[in-house]
């Protein structure tokens, strides 16, 4: 018996977004439904035929979504909230993407991050007197669909435990595990098919098993595993578990009646030595080696040394090679990336080069290392290469961290004395105005964009367009009455790309398009060297946007922990280490705004929460480096220059004392969607620094009124103190059209109007 190559998902974009595409224009009714089901299938073979190719036996199916996996497993039990439901229990194309994405006056379903990754789950919803069934058997007509192409797959499922804990109970008294008793019968139903049609192996995914559990829910696993195995005993369940340790769980997951457990060895390749001795008799280990949630090829030696240890221990029928995780974190192909820098591309692997990979550890692992050793050796020395690559070692960077101070963490002087310098110079109003950075991205301006990367205009024309585009942001802000205006972002693709562009030590391709959410992709920054900025970034346009108002214009940057957040990182250094290196380069940045008269400096950290480990045990010592990094991006600036940082869609309240150590002037927070309570927690808290909450949600197209802006204003003041309220939207208005911001924010400064005009006479 050999060892089997195996993987547990495949990207579903295609090599050029195909599915963005297809999904698009079926959105847009310029395309039938069969015409995206046959885009989709044509996906689906693509990706089946070549992890067949390229030597895996196991490959998996139903890994494809046409939006995601979640929304896939709720629609598969039925669990599709009654605001979807018209009459009959179809569950069409059309409630499938109106659960995704709303339908005319239905809201959609809540979307949020799947564990520690930049993709985005639909949030399972559950009613009170919830009900499942087996409605769809996507998983069955993908096995039969790929047996039809002479493939036979390992099915993947979203395994019940983990559904139903990553969704959330429309009423206060249901706890979602208490369905658990009624969710089993479809999935035992659908194993009974699965079955029936021939599976062998399944991928049950049950993630959850790296998360702190209770016991109730070790014990729903211990239930289901034993349900669902009694459904179907000739199937063989492999119980993939990624993302991290399973700790004490470990017990848990070795303990249930599956034929095989997954376990993400890349980040935590400290579980094999514990899983060895305790793995049962006959379970399969599937071994996971090569890193799914990053673009770094593989250290095939470091992953042999592994993989024989296991091999070792249980015999190689009792092994399987696989990626750590489902590839759907890693762009498609990297042979598609012709304009990267040729030093950096042998140390990158993407989606296919992974498949490749595993394919070739287990022909070293099943015919010796002999069969491949000229790759090995290639990979060798490419590796020495990279280790010692000057791309990667700039030693000026690694002067300056080894140089970091304590006193360059703390601003000068404490808050209060700053916000009095600050007052005096920038003498704002009570219930100061601004705005979170981006104006609408017009089609005007993408397109100026769009003419300047392909050539078709000049730099200097470019620049003309971004200044006349800047001088009318600027005075629509000033005629309409905001405090601190902002310039509008019109040369930034993206948050995140517009500096990994200018870093020295970060390259960004032209084909790694990640899935974020259903057609939507992102393009990840590659940081593979020491960070540095090798001139100014912003302070071209932040200047220039000054010289046309009195009023501040802020400087608007990027947080460290967000590019962070955002990128590929390299492994070859913690991560506090690279977010030490990216502070630096911010406070490169700061230093330069504040010398060229800008006097208030916004520095966004939208993704400080979503590096939280997943273990809370490990949520302080993540929080000090984090917190540690904006400081040194942030606090080199004088007392009176005020720094404010903006964040957004997560939850705060649990880490209000880090949100405090940032020390930031002011903290412009998203908080429409949960008003009171991110407000209540920031006032029991005592937060004391100044704070802004969003009053308006700039997802919806939904103009507010200034009564309502003003009523929730009333809110924010029981809660939190006068003289530390701002006034501002929830997050960037690039998404939105001129004809919702103008209003909106005409709104938004009248009712900041009215109550300055009804307040007690401010002491001075
Ligand atoms: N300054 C950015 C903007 O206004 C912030 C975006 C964000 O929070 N994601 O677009
Ligand atoms: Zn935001």
């Amino acid at each position: 018996m050999t060892v089997v190559a195996g993987s547990l998902g495949y990207p579903r974009i295609g090599p050029k977004r195909e599915l963005k595409k297809a999904l698009e224009r079926f959105w847009a009714g310029q395309s039938s439904e069969a015409e995206l089901e046959e885009a989709s299938r044509a996906l689906r073979r693509d990706a089946w035929r070549l992890q067949q190719d390229r030597g895996l036996q196991h490959v998996p199916s139903n890994d494809f979504s046409l939006y995601d996996h979640v929304l896939d497993t709720a629609v598969m039990v039925g669990a599709v909230p009654s605001r979807f439901l018209g009459d009959g229990d179809q569950i069409g194309l059309d409630t499938y993407f109106a659960m995704a994405r709303g339908a005319r006056d239905v809201p959609a379903m809540e979307m949020t991050k799947w564990f520690d990754t930049n993709y985005h789950y639909i949030v399972p919803e559950f009613e009170l007197d919830q009900r499942f069934r087996l409605a769809s058997t996507k998983p069955l007509d993908e096995f039969l669909e790929a047996q039809t192409e002479g493939i036979r797959t390992r099915p993947k499922l979203l395994g019940p435990v983990s559904f139903l804990l990553l969704g959330k109970a429309r009423h206060d008294g249901l706890r979602p595990l208490d369905l658990l008793e009624a969710l089993l019968p479809a999935y035992e139903a659908l194993l009974g098919r699965l079955e029936a049609a021939g599976a062998d192996w399944i991928q049950v995914d049950e993630p959850c098993l790296v998360l702190d559990l209770s016991t109730d829910q070790r014990r729903a696993l211990s239930t289901a595993y034993h349900r669902l195995n009694a459904a179907a005993p000739a199937l063989r369940l492999l119980l993939t578990t990624y993302f991290g340790d399973l700790r004490e769980n470990l017990s848990t997951a070795l303990a249930l009646p599956v034929a095989g457990l997954h376990l993400d060895l890349v980040r935590a390749p400290q579980m094999l030595e514990r899983a060895l001795p305790a793995l049962p008799d006959s379970l399969v280990l599937s071994a996971g080696v090569v890193d799914g949630r990053n673009v770094w090829r593989t250290d095939l030696d470091r992953a042999l040394a592994t993989l024989r240890t296991a091999v070792d221990a249980l015999g190689s029928e009792r092994v399987v090679v696989a990626p750590s995780c489902s590839l759907l974190h890693v762009p498609v192909d990297l042979d598609q990336e012709t304009a990267l820098d040729p030093e950096l591309h042998p140390w990158l692997a993407f989606a296919q080069q992974k498949v490749e990979e595993v394919a070739l550890l287990a022909r070293a692992l099943n015919e010796g290392d002999d069969a491949v050793a000229s790759t090995l050796q290639a990979r060798r020395d490419e590796q020495a290469r990279r280790r010692s690559s000057t791309r990667i070692h700039d030693p000026a960077v690694a002067e300056r961290t080894a140089a970091i101070s304590a006193s360059m963490l703390r601003r000068i002087s404490p808050f209060a004395k700053r916000k009095q310098l600050q007052q005096e110079r920038l003498r704002f109003p009570s219930l100061p105005t601004t705005t979170i950075g981006s104006f609408p991205q017009t089609d005007d301006v993408r397109r100026a964009r769009a003419g300047f990367k392909a050539g078709r205009i000049d730099a200097a024309e470019y620049d003309a367009f971004l200044e006349a585009e800047i001088e009318r942001v600027v005075r629509f802000q000033e005629e309409i009455g905001l405090d601190v205006l902002v310039h509008g972002e019109p040369e930034r693709t993206d948050m995140v790309e517009y500096f990994g562009e200018r870093f020295a030590g970060v390259a960004v391709t032209q084909q790694g398009w990640v899935q974020s959410y259903g057609s939507r992709c992102a393009r990840p920054p590659i940081i593979y060297g020491d960070v540095s900025r090798p001139e100014p970034m912003t302070v071209r346009w932040a200047e220039y946007a000054q010289s046309l108002t009195q009023r501040p214009m802020k400087g608007m940057l990027t947080g460290p922990l967000t590019i962070l957040e955002w990128s590929f990182v390299r492994d070859d250094q913690p991560r506090a280490e690279t977010a030490r290196q990216l502070a630096l380069a911010i406070r490169d940045e700061v230093g330069d705004l504040e010398a060229a008269g800008i006097r208030v400096i916004q520095i966004d950290e939208p993704a400080l929460r979503e590096g939280l480990p997943l273990h809370r045990e490990d949520w302080d010592a993540y929080l000090a480096w984090a917190v540690d990094a904006f400081r040194l991006a942030s606090a080199g600036v004088r007392d009176e220059t005020q720094v404010q940082t903006h964040m957004c869609y997560a939850e705060f309240n649990d880490i209000m004392p880090a949100i405090a150590r940032m020390d930031a002037d002011v903290i412009l927070i998203e908080a429409s969607r949960s008003q009171m309570d991110l407000l209540d927690a920031f006032g029991r808290f005592r937060y004391p620094n100044e704070i802004g909450p969003g009053v308006f949600d700039i997802h919806s197209p939904r103009v507010p009124t200034a009564d309502e802006i003003e009523a929730l204003l009333r809110r924010a003041l029981d809660l939190i103190s006068r003289d530390q309220l701002w006034v501002n939207p929830d997050c960037g208005l690039k998404t939105r059209a001129w004809r919702e911001v103008r209003p909106s924010l005409t709104a938004m400064v009248e009712a900041a109007g009215r109550l300055r005009a009804s307040a007690p006479a401010s002491t001075p």
